[in-house]
């Protein structure tokens, strides 16, 4: 696979795919290794995870820049994904020894539960957040006692593989942590198919994801899916509405919107909708789309060329309010974007578009605005901006998402549990609660005669 570097177009080097045959040999070698990992002592499963997090620590500057070189993110950001990384694998170190099971009275003995690991995991990894998705499911994995094999996305897999290095490097027993460049039908449906591969994490588009639960229906292998979304961000006129406009660019031109998070339905009450709608246009003007190396950069190029023809097919067939800029030349460049939001047939309104395209719509009552932020198939995130606490509290219980931000457009830490509803998603990753997405409970009766 050539690999190409979305702010200029050109060639960075290329990387083997996997191939069937390799993959079923690299799922063998992953089972292999469980037995003994599973048995590794907990508090040395969590030292060794503590000396890999020191170790991605210690890399984030070279991890960081083979992500702008790979992904095309601003330098700011990629620095923040590896930190990321290695936050989430010091977090889940601690796991081991605190996977305790519970002792329930019954009557005539003692009962107790284990969560035992799985086995082997297979981790499916898209190429919008290559370093802190593929951590969210195997550092827990991990921790857990589980092997894991991870599929990078074919664009993006350089900071996976540098990441399975510093694994052995930190001393992790070799095919604990495998990472397998290759092609989702080819090593990623291996993952679904393979008997051993006890459980897949899935994160990318929707309607792969259904084919990935379907393929696991077949085994009842365990899956977790982190699919799409088209967040809302609800602004009512007793918010500081100032701040709520300062704040929208960044909430759907992080990561060139490339983010499942992204809050691209902007809804903003009537009575407030011309002001903010004028210093959300000061606010996209200021945006800096450019050079990914520079830290000053807070928006880079999108993946591909194809994916900007894609993100561009819906602003084609819209209303344009807004534009900010974006360099010209080579490299897969795009202007953050506002469209007039609409409800019925308007694709922008309904589908993830995956780029820094946003709709605004004005609303007027509290129950207009969480009719519409409702008005959708899935239900990542989504922000409301008020200065009523109880309003923030009934909008927050209403709106159907996994994970809402009042004032605020923070969805993601490592230790809250993050997913989402309807078609955003099955199961939830990261918290403390991760690792039963990764174990087997099990029941055990001791008679006391
Ligand atoms: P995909 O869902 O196709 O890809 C995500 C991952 O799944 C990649 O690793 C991919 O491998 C793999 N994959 C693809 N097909 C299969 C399969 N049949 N079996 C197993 N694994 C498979 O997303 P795209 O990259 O095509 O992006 C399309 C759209 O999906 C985006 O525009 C966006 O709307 C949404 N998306 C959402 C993400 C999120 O964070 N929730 C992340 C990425 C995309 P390979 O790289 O080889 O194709």
């Amino acid at each position: 696979m050539e690999l190409v570097n979305p702010a200029t177009g050109e060639s960075i080097g290329d990387v083997p795919l996997a191939s069937v045959e390799e993959a079923d040999a690299a799922i063998g070698r992953a089972a292999a290794a469980f037995e003994a990992w599973r048995a590794v002592a907990p508090a040395d499963r969590g030292r060794l995870l503590r000396r890999f997090a020191a170790r991605i620590e210690a890399h984030a500057d070279e991890l960081a820049e083979l992500e702008v070189r790979n992904s095309g993110h601003p330098i700011g950001n990629a620095r923040w994904e590896a930190g990321n990384a290695a936050a989430v694998v010091d977090y889940y170190s601690a796991a081991p020894e605190r996977l305790c099971g519970r002792q329930i009275p019954v009557a005539g003995g003692v009962d107790v539960t284990f969560h035992e690991p799985l086995g082997v995991v297979g981790i499916i990894v898209p190429w919008n957040f290559p370093m802190p998705i593929a951590s969210w499911g195997f550092a827990p994995a991990l921790a857990a006692g589980n092997t894991v094999v991870l599929k990078p996305a074919e664009l993006t897999p350089l900071t996976a593989l540098r990441l399975g290095e510093l694994a052995l490097d930190a001393g992790l027993p070799e095919h604990v942590f495998t990472v397998l460049p290759g092609a989702g039908p080819v090593v990623g449906q291996r993952f679904v198919a393979h008997p051993a591969v006890r459980k897949v994490c899935f994160t990318g588009s929707t309607a792969v994801g259904k084919q990935i639960m379907a393929g696991c229906a077949d085994q009842v292998k365990r899956v977790t899916l982190e699919l799409g979304g088209k967040s809302a961000n609800i602004v009512f006129a007793d918010a500081d509405v100032a701040a709520a406009a300062a704040a929208a660019p960044m909430s759907f031109c992080d990561n060139t919107g490339q983010d499942c998070c992204a809050r691209t339905r902007i809804l903003v009450q009537r009575s407030a909708y011309e002001p903010f709608l004028a210093a959300l246009a000061d606010a996209l003007a200021a945006v800096r789309v450019g050079d990914p190396r520079e830290p000053e950069t807070q928006v880079g190029p999108l993946i591909s060329a194809p994916h900007r023809d894609r993100v561009r097919s819906y602003v084609d067939d819209a209303e344009v309010l807004l534009r900010g800029t974006a360099p010209d030349g080579p490299g897969f460049w795009y202007p953050p974007t506002v469209l007039a939001g609409g409800a019925g047939t308007d694709r922008a309104w309904h589908e993830e578009i995956f780029g820094p395209v946003a709709s605004v719509l004005p609303f007027d009552t509290e129950a207009d605005a969480i009719r519409l932020a409702n008005d959708t198939a899935y239900g990542l995130s989504g922000s409301i901006w008020t200065r009523d606490l109880g309003r923030a509290l009934r909008v927050g219980r209403e709106v159907r998402a996994g994970n809402l931000s009042v004032n605020s457009h923070a969805s993601v830490r490592y230790a809250t549990p993050f997913g989402g509803f309807g078609s955003s998603g099955l199961g939830r990753e990261l918290g403390p609660d991760a690792l039963a997405g990764f174990t087997e409970t099990k029941n055990v009766f001791l008679a006391d005669s």
